[in-house]
């Protein structure tokens, strides 16, 4: 996957966030533990996003899993959107994130080619 026009950085509340490509989804979690396709570290304020290795992820999956990403680092920042939320964080993350990169793209405000 090209991340050409990926983002390399990302500014979350005002905490500045690496963004690392990987195309081993092993390698995408920190801890090595999980095979998975993105995740946010608060510690070291970097994301890692899996684009594929042999097989090439869609432009449109990558910026749902930077999306994702984004939405918990904002939720973490917020103590009452993290309260509100509780056990359903995960579960609003991924349809948020989902519903957000559709309006986007359907309003070529992100340009996936
Ligand atoms: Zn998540």
């Amino acid at each position: 996957m090209n991340i050409k026009g990926l983002p390399k950085t990302l500014n979350i509340c005002g905490f500045k966030y690496k963004i690392e490509y990987t195309t081993d989804t092993i390698k995408t979690d920190i801890f090595k533990r999980d095979s998975i396709y993105g995740q946010i570290d608060y510690v070291t304020r970097t994301m890692r996003i899996y684009i594929g290795d042999k097989k090439q992820l869609q432009k449109t999956e990558i910026i749902n899993t930077i999306l994702h990403e984004m939405i918990h680092g904002i939720t973490t920042q917020n103590p009452l959107l993290e309260k509100m939320l509780g056990k359903d964080e995960e579960l609003f993350t991924s349809t948020f994130a989902l519903l957000l990169t559709d309006t986007l793209i359907r309003n070529n405000l992100i340009n996936i080619k």
